[in-house]
């Protein structure tokens, strides 16, 4: 029997093993969340860019640390410059 696998919403690592859930984990889901937020408040102004980009790749736990690290910061979670796959449409 396949079991059709579901993806993160947020990295898009696929979620395997688990009952049906849209985010890998709770940081996945509190940064989507965060997103959100800062999509709403863009008219307020957007928080600082970090001060680099990175080079970790969506999915990857070293990006997971670099979003915690900026979300710990006000940072925006997100620089131009980062490594990215292009987002999907939500
Ligand atoms: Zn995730």
């Amino acid at each position: 029997m396949v079991r059709r696998n579901s993806h993160c919403l947020w990295c898009g690592e696929p979620i395997l093993g688990k009952r049906a859930q849209q985010f890998c984990s709770p940081m996945c889901l509190a940064l989507a969340y965060r997103d959100r937020m800062e999509r709403k408040d863009r008219s307020r102004g957007e928080p600082p860019l970090p001060p680099r980009p990175t080079e970790q790749l969506p999915g990857t736990p070293g990006k997971v640390e670099v979003l915690a690290e900026r979300f710990r910061k006000g940072q925006s979670l997100w620089h131009p410059q980062d490594a990215h796959f292009q987002p999907t449409a939500y």
